[in-house]
């Protein structure tokens, strides 16, 4: 009975630990986006490893579904109660962030060893105090955790040079859907002992277990840095842009985004403080980094943009001077989700497409929409160096996106196939959720989905964890 497994963890948990009154569950029942509120039976806040593996215990006994919860910023609904998969059973979230610790840090070894609910602005701080770099970084570190940026194998601005999620993660704790835990806590650069399994929980979504702590690997700190705003004329002018950089700097060049005009105009109204310095039909941000002196990267910068300047690629560019002008320059950047949502939200994607496909994606878009919704407005930015671009429709001025409800599906069926027909993917980093099901039935080859499954069905096989998101249930298909 659900009201027997409600009073059993209630007896289990510290005090304050079980959330059961609507008032208290419901930050933790709506996504980010606001687009979903389902209720959970209730609301977990273990503070200890051990505490996880008695509640899925528990919950397995029940045969409760669990929902595994971090910051709650994911962006496909991923990390909230769905439909319920199981006939008459509310879900139990169970939200990581009173597992906060930073356990200990190797700087010899550069590991740093983390309880999954730190944030990652709290890992990244502690690196910095430490001497070195954590180097994912996102608009929504601050809330974001580690279980939760693991989870969904996060990508972020820096993915060009240090690579996503994946590549920070050496080691991992996590409790099985039985309520075993599984101490995979290894600080080794090498380990080929049989297989990887930490692979499967990192982008697995919550779908196999809960990560409870993880050892990360950290960079070098950074002690030279060089960034600049560039104006262009089109999509095409960024990716030459993007090449010549690339060229140019090498491994320096650790950021490199698009943020096409109107995002741009929605991100300068609502970055606090923020003046465009010049108008562009296309901005780039860019920004190369290193561990040797300033001299090296500025010198590096400033050539290419000269050389880009001359030969008309670029046509304005913005070297920031100090870092509080670079604050505002990234600012900028991390102003346009934040904008579009205030603005009326828009119906979002998040493709990849092989680098030298985007033009060719951007402009069969641009012709989508004009034909068939025309009074829709494009916003389309993203991580440039990565071919991965965020590709959103905002409703007609004066609208919010809810009144594209009725064409919101076909809209993202049309714009997912462009990338997908380019060889690219409908979802880049913010993983599939319960958002992005139907791009996994219309793209995932059944032989994808059916080893998903298996793998599922061995590790979970009463589908307690995280039912109803990442893998579509078989009948559907
Ligand atoms: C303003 C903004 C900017 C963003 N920018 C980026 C970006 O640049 N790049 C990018 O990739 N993403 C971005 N995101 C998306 C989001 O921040 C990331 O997906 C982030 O990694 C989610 O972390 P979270 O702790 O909030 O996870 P949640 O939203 O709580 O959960 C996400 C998924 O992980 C699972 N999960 C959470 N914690 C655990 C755990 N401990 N064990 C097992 N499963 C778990 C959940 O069940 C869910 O499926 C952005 C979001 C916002 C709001």
């Amino acid at each position: 009975m659900p009201g027997d497994l409600v009073t059993a963890l209630t007896a289990l948990l510290p005090a304050g630990a079980v959330l059961t009154v609507p008032a208290d569950r419901v930050a933790y029942e709506r996504d980010w986006r606001q687009l979903y509120a389902d209720p959970a039976l209730c609301v977990v806040l273990p503070h200890s490893t051990a505490q996880v593996a008695v509640v899925v215990a528990l919950c397995a006994a029940h045969q409760t579904p669990i929902v595994p919860q971090g910051g709650n910023t994911g962006l496909v609904a991923g990390g909230v109660p769905g439909p319920t998969v199981l006939p008459g059973t509310l879900p139990v979230v169970l939200n990581l962030s009173r597992m906060r610790q930073i356990v200990s840090i190797d700087t010899q070894g550069n590991t740093m060893l983390v309880q999954a609910g730190a944030t990652l602005a709290a890992v990244q701080n502690a690196a910095a105090e430490a001497g070195r770099l954590f180097p994912v970084s996102l608009g929504a570190e601050g809330s974001a955790q580690i279980g939760g940026v693991i989870s969904t194998n996060a990508g972020g601005v820096q993915v060009v040079k240090y690579g996503s999620m994946r590549a920070q993660v050496l080691g991992l704790e996590v409790v099985l859907p039985n309520g075993e835990v599984w101490n995979g806590l290894r600080a080794l650069r090498k380990d080929n002992t049989g297989f990887d399994l930490k692979q499967i929980f990192i982008g697995g979504e919550g779908t196999l277990g809960i990560i409870t702590a993880a050892t990360l690997a950290l960079s070098p700190a950074i002690t030279a840095r060089a960034t600049a705003l560039v104006g262009v004329a089109s999509v095409a002018a960024a990716l030459r842009l993007f090449e010549a950089l690339r060229e140019g700097a090498g491994a320096a060049l650790s950021l490199c985004e698009l943020i096409c005009g109107p995002a741009m105009v929605l991100a300068a109204a609502h970055a606090p403080g923020a003046k465009l310095p010049f108008t562009a039909a296309c901005y780039v941000l860019t920004e190369l980094s290193g561990t040797g002196g300033g001299a090296d990267v500025s010198a590096a910068l400033e050539a290419v943009l000269a050389a880009m300047l001359e030969n008309g690629v670029a046509n304005d560019a913005l070297i920031a001077q100090s870092d509080r002008e670079r604050a505002a320059l990234l600012a900028l950047r991390e102003a346009v989700p934040e904008g579009e949502q205030r603005e009326g939200g828009a119906v979002k994607h998040d493709v990849s497409v092989p680098l030298g496909e985007i033009p060719g994606l951007v402009a069969a878009v641009e012709a989508l929409i004009a034909a068939r919704y025309p009074d829709c407005r494009l916003n389309i930015f993203g991580h440039l160096g990565d071919g991965n671009l965020h590709i959103n429709i905002r409703p007609p001025m004066g609208q919010i996106v809810a009144a594209l409800a009725d064409v919101k599906a076909d809209i993202t069926r049309d714009v997912e196939a462009l990338a997908v027909a380019r060889g690219g993917s409908f979802s880049a980093e913010h993983g599939i959720g319960r958002m992005r099901l139907a791009g996994m039935r219309a793209h995932k080859s059944t032989v994808e989905l059916n080893l998903m499954r298996a793998i599922k069905r061995a590790i979970d096989p009463s589908n307690l964890m995280n039912p109803g998101k990442m893998i579509p249930e078989d009948d559907q298909t």
